[in-house]
């Protein structure tokens, strides 16, 4: 597997319009691409930043991966986001360097994406994605 780049970064928030202004009016950031993930009931944001993301996660519903996430924890930084070739053999290779990997294939991700996380126990306290493709 290669490495490539800091894909994105998730950030968990209950209401991305209150705080969309602060990446469009203050940072100056306009590219911002959304996309509802029906299945994992979130509302995505992509908001470039030069060859990287900022990635808002919104919940649709109260059953929403990332309510639990918000009630637990609260905002804040939900994940780190690689950007990798050859994400297939990640599973394998996670298992091989003691990591857990939180499904036993990559998923379809926002965008076309094939994207794989691994359990934030394993990995120092941080949730992180892998994703291969560009969206
Ligand atoms: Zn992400």
């Amino acid at each position: 597997m290669l490495t490539k780049k800091i894909d994105h970064i998730g950030i968990a928030v209950r209401d991305a319009s209150t705080k969309l202004s602060l990446y469009k009016n203050f940072l100056g950031l306009t590219d911002i691409h959304t996309e509802e993930l029906s299945s994992r009931g979130i509302r995505v944001y992509m908001i470039r930043v030069g060859e990287s993301k900022i990635e808002l996660l919104e919940p649709m519903n109260e059953q929403s991966e990332i309510s639990k996430f918000l009630e637990a924890k609260g905002e804040g930084i939900h994940h780190i986001a690689f950007n990798v070739q050859g994400i297939d053999q990640a599973v394998e290779l996670a298992k091989q360097n003691g990591l857990q990997p939180l499904s036993d294939s990559p998923k379809p991700g926002a965008g076309g994406t094939k994207v794989l996380f691994l359990h934030p126990k394993t990995t120092g306290g941080v949730l992180i994605e892998l994703v291969e493709g560009n969206h």
